[in-house]
């Protein structure tokens, strides 16, 4: 019981802290980031750091993302409760979980979905269990496979996030599959440095995007992603 309390203690002071630093300002993000309970994302070794703002090691060489960088994507995507949203880059299921709390919020009416993709299989599994564990599990589908090709079966998207670094520019598949007047929120760059941030909103008939910072994440590998 004390465990759980210092858990609760140390989410508050990880969000006083994020909105200090102007990373959250949006209620529904405020809101979501108090309630999702990120150290049951994590595997145990990582458990006593959940949260500190930092990325983590979640295995297969993969990360979970910082809280900061987790707050500064939803706030960027305007979710909202009812919002269908994409994520490609399930990891932990951390970010789904928020997404879905903002999207779905408890006792919503019009409660929206998150459908998430992994490459990694044994990642795929363990966010699912991760997702069920904090009660998320029906307002996040877990899907394996190569996000870089969307999911047109529920297509389109209100909004769509990536957590991994794209090569250049937003696979086409994602731009397709992204409803007109939606927004998708993706890094792009090298490899591994020289990556930014961008806030893409698709309009009619053009794309228009902005960059927001420079940011570093793993590579997106798949067809239209860095060969693996
Ligand atoms: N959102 C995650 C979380 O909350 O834990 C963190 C994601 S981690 C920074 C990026 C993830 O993208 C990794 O788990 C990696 O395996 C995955 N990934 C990379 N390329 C992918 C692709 N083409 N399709 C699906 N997942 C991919």
């Amino acid at each position: 019981m004390v465990y759980l309390m210092d858990f609760e203690e140390k989410r508050k002071r990880l969000v006083e802290s994020l909105k200090s630093r102007d990373f959250l300002t949006k209620p529904s993000v405020i809101k979501a980031m108090l309630k999702v309970p990120r150290h049951k994302f994590l595997p145990e070794g990582a458990i006593s750091s959940a949260y500190i703002d930092s990325p983590l090691s979640i295995g297969m060489g993969q990360t979970i993302s910082a809280p900061h960088m987790n707050a500064m994507m939803c706030e960027l995507l305007e979710l909202k409760e009812g919002d269908k949203v994409l994520e490609v880059g399930t990891g932990s299921g951390y970010h789904a979980a928020l997404c879905a709390e903002i999207v779905a919020p408890e006792n919503s009416l019009n409660p929206g979905h998150v459908y998430t993709l992994e490459r990694h299989l044994e990642l795929a599994e363990s966010a699912r269990e991760n997702l069920s564990n904090a009660g998320y599990a029906n307002y996040v589908t877990v899907i394996h496979g190569d996000g870089t090709l969307g999911y047109p079966k529920e297509a389109p998207y209100d909004k769509i996030l990536v957590t991994a670094s794209s090569p250049k520019k937003v696979p086409p598949p994602l731009k397709k599959q992204l409803k007109i007047g939606g927004l998708l929120c993706i890094p792009t760059g090298s490899k591994e440095w020289g990556q930014d941030l961008y806030i893409v909103t698709k309009k009619k008939d053009k794309f228009e995007s902005k960059r927001i910072t420079g940011v570093r994440f793993v590579p997106l590998i798949g067809e239209w992603g860095f060969p693996e």
